[in-house]
């Protein structure tokens, strides 16, 4: 048995106020990690990585607020937990949102300026395929539903994929920075488990760094800055 293999599946906390929060269990769990919805500070405090679904952004960001969670979650994603935003979830990481009510909050630490709803509302849905960076095989078939992209990246931020083709060409819809995952797209919506995957890996990745730093980990992130590199 492998030294690896002594450690348990990761924890994944499923941020559920809001949104297609069962799916990403059950995407979680293919990809080889326990999941578990997670409502209240308490539950966030137990997981070692959290996955930010698709909804309603304006809606999940004021559910955040009358939870107590914005607050739980900035500090968090400052100490360096692994996120993942996946369309609405991207929305709420990011630090600057466009078309989007004045008075939105985000849990931000995501260094780009997204826009939400972006494909206009004649594609309000759409299907194509998407190189992303890192994952083996042929392209992700990606579901965008009301979705935003990515209209701005700051420097620390990698661009994972982008739109090829159509009046979108070119447009980034799935970045990383640092412990932080967005899509703009629904990965869990298509039963290919790569997506969920690859986090799980940067979450197991990050949780076995943060052991092996003697309860360091804490200290990590100062906005989501540490990258973290196979
Ligand atoms: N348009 C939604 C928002 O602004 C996102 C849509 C989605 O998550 N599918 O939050």
């Amino acid at each position: 048995m492998s030294g690896a293999a002594l450690v348990s599946a990761p924890l994944v906390g499923v941020l559920a106020l809001q949104g297609d929060v069962r799916e990403h269990v059950a995407a979680l769990t293919a990809a080889g990690a326990r999941a578990q919805p997670v409502r209240r500070p308490a539950e966030l405090a137990e997981v070692d990585g959290l996955v930010v679904p698709g909804g309603e952004s304006t809606t999940m960001a004021k559910l955040a607020a009358r939870f107590g969670m914005l607050a739980p979650l900035r500090a968090a994603v400052r100490a360096g937990l692994p996120v993942y935003g996946s369309c609405a979830g991207m929305i709420m990481l990011a630090d600057t949102v466009l078309d989007a009510p004045a008075d939105q909050e985000t849990i931000g630490g995501l260094d780009v300026t997204v826009r939400r709803n972006a494909f206009g509302r004649q594609v309000d849905s759409f299907e194509t395929e998407v190189v992303i960076a890192g994952l083996d095989g042929p392209p992700v078939h990606a579901v965008f539903i009301r979705a935003p992209w990515v209209e701005e990246a700051g420097p620390g931020v990698e661009v994972l994929g982008r739109v090829e083709g159509g009046p979108a060409d070119g447009k980034i819809v799935a970045v990383r920075q640092g412990r932080l995952v967005a899509t703009s797209f629904h990965p869990e919506l298509t039963g290919d488990p790569r997506v969920h995957a690859l986090f799980v890996e940067l979450v197991r990745a990050a949780r076995a760094r943060d052991l092996s730093s003697d309860g360091a980990g804490a200290g990590v992130g100062g906005g989501g800055g540490e990258l973290l590199r196979e």
